[in-house]
């Protein structure tokens, strides 16, 4: 049975002034899936997701759950349930692991604040013992968990998340996909994971996309990759 699409992005082209990046991209994130998108630097992996959460305009049709979301400015993506752990992670530096946590609980009614905080300190006991430390002092892994609480407190129904690894220890990248394999097994979220590290992004995904030069060129389950030597060697390596 092919699972229902929840995030879907058909015939999307987006680029910077008059230089198109995307050339015509379809993408779907079936509902309870896991996608992962790979793709050597420069194909346009971060300019997909940037037009998805609404933040780059585009053409092409862009619909989660049926609904199209394109043209709709970011907030209101982000309300719909799309929500984007850019690179670089986009906490607020100054402010403490709490405040970080309370701005994002802001979209909530005010009702539900406080216990959907305390809910996200509880699951990562390591931002818990910092709640008061300034984010921007905390180490790359604990940014990068707080940026996906911080996603998450909105209830999204797709969590987009770019690069997550990036600059932390494989130690610290290996927690971090543990935490997206807490997550999906919990709630059955969908995820769109950008991701070099294509080992360790594979071990969560149920389908792999390989992006080069603006269009998709493959797509398939991690064991069809597997399969396929010359995927093997341009994206995995000798894992
Ligand atoms: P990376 O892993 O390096 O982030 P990526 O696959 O995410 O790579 P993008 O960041 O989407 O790639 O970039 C795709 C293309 O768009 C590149 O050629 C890049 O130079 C160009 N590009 C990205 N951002 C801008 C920008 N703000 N203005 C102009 N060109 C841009």
């Amino acid at each position: 049975p092919v699972a229902e699409p929840l995030l879907s992005v058909q015939g999307l082209h987006a680029g910077y002034g008059h230089g198109e990046v995307l050339h015509g991209i379809d993408v779907t994130v079936p509902r309870g899936q896991v996608v992962v998108l790979l793709g050597a630097n420069g194909a346009g992996k971060t300019t997909l997701m940037r037009c998805i959460s609404g933040e780059l305009r585009a053409t092409g049709r862009i619909e989660l759950d049926g609904d199209a979301l394109g043209g709709l400015p970011a907030h209101q993506i982000s309300r719909r349930g799309v929500a984007l752990v850019p690179q670089g992670r986009g906490t607020f530096a100054d402010l403490s692991v709490r405040d970080n946590l309370a701005v994002a609980a802001l979209q909530l009614p005010r009702a539900e604040r406080d216990v959907e905080m305390e809910r996200w300190l509880d699951r990562f006991p390591r931002l818990a013992e910092r709640s008061k430390v300034a984010a921007g002092m905390l180490s790359g892994g604990e940014q990068q968990m707080l940026a996906i609480a911080r996603a998450c407190i909105g209830r999204p129904r797709v969590l987009m998340c770019d690069e997550p690894s990036l600059g932390l220890s494989p130690a610290m990248s290996k927690e971090v996909f543990e935490v997206f394999e807490q997550l999906h097994d919990e709630s059955g979220l969908a995820m769109l994971i950008v991701e070099q590290n294509a080992g360790l992004a594979l071990g969560v995904a149920d389908l792999a996309l390989v992006i080069e030069g603006g269009r998709i060129v493959w797509r398939g389950t991690p064991r069809d990759l597997h399969d396929d030597d010359a995927l093997v060697s341009a994206y995995i390596g000798d894992l």
